[in-house]
């Protein structure tokens, strides 16, 4: 039996690094058992650092407008068959309050790049409120691509977290997932402004992206272990039907399981949503998300009547919940496997 993936694996969880030839040597060669294995010990350490206790955040997608065209994406601007919305600031804080009815602490302001209408100087004030209304909650914010000045304007009013999913650490990949306008480089320096800000700042990418190598994943486990978000966002590539990306392949879910798992190896206290992408290729994928190492669940807050129309790929789970349907569902998912959900900021340890 070639035990060098379980090697890699032993490797990875004693010295939380492993070097790109390594981790093409997994890719291109882990099987199922390997699977288990790291799943096995990725939980024991999330369990270690996080205990069986789950965060939740409240995603608020408050505008579905976006100016780019990532090809992957079901509300790029190309797609005139995307129904937008915008949600206004009362609309907006109306969400947070009723999240916090239902026992959320962090709040997740989500949306396309849509700062026309939504410029930095609103978003600020509309953090402001959120903290204003509720002091015990954190703010994280997932607008897109921002500026320093931008950035830091909205962290001094308060914003804590900031999600920028890489999509790719591959300069090549990139260029085939994004349109010419769009910048591998001004992505990855918001990433590192947004630290050196303060941020907690999550990264990201879609597992089976297409023309996604083995390469391009050893580049972005190199590239999250060099960086160290705080947080990384990891779901399977959907395809969404009014995009470019039609009619490619969906990702794999047993290999988005598997690098959970590796992410929790190699980050121990990092957190680790299951997503509801992960939720949407299966049944019961967050759960299995959280049995890989995962420890945190981000529901839907946004207002029934908008939720399917932020529809980023086809067949997205718990568009048609309400807030406090998504809450119970996620609390009964996690009791089945021994998992808590705890009413906390649940912070970066
Ligand atoms: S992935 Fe984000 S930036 Fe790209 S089109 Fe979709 S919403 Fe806009």
């Amino acid at each position: 039996m070639d035990n060098t993936v379980k090697k890699l694996i032993g490797k990875l969880e004693e010295e939380h690094s492993l070097s790109r030839e390594e981790w093409l040597s997994v890719f291109g060669g882990w099987d199922d058992s390997d699977r288990a294995y790291a799943a096995e010990k990725a939980r024991a350490i999330s369990l270690r650092v996080y205990g069986n206790k789950i965060f939740i955040r409240g995603i608020v997608e408050f505008s579905n407008v976006c100016k780019n065209d990532c090809f992957y994406c079901g509300i790029r601007r190309s797609n005139t068959n995307a129904q937008r919305y915008r949600l206004d600031d009362e609309e907006i804080l109306m969400c947070c309050d009723e999240g916090y009815e239902q026992g959320f602490r962090t709040f997740v302001l989500q949306s396309g790049e849509d700062f026309a209408v939504y410029p930095p100087e609103r978003m600020a004030d509309i953090v402001r409120r959120i903290k204003e209304a509720h002091p015990d909650c954190a703010v994280t914010l997932s607008l897109g691509e921002l500026e320093r000045d931008a950035l830091k304007l909205l962290k001094d009013a308060g914003a804590d977290r900031y999600l920028l999913r890489h999509e790719t650490a591959d300069k090549e990949h990139y260029a085939k997932l994004h349109p010419a306008e769009m910048s591998f480089e001004h992505r990855m320096n918001c990433l590192r402004t947004l630290k050196e800000l303060g941020y907690q700042t999550g990264a990201g990418l879609m597992v089976g992206s297409p023309y996604q190598t083995n390469e391009c994943l050893a580049e972005d486990m190199v590239f999250l272990g060099d960086f160290k978000p705080h947080m990384i966002g990891i779901g399977p590539f959907l395809p969404h039907k009014d995009t470019p990306f039609r009619d490619m392949p969906k990702g794999s879910y047993e290999l988005t399981l598997f690098i959970l798992s590796l992410c929790r190896l190699m980050l121990p206290d990092v957190l680790l949503p299951a997503t509801t992408a992960l939720g949407t290729i299966r049944e019961g994928g967050r759960a299995q998300g959280v049995l890989a190492g995962a420890n945190v669940i981000m529901p839907n807050l946004s207002p029934t009547a908008v939720r399917k129309k932020y529809m980023l790929y086809n067949d997205k789970i718990g568009t048609s919940d309400n807030t406090s349907d998504s809450r119970l569902k996620v609390e009964k998912e996690m009791a089945e496997i021994g998992y808590e959900v705890v009413i906390t900021r649940g912070d970066h340890i």
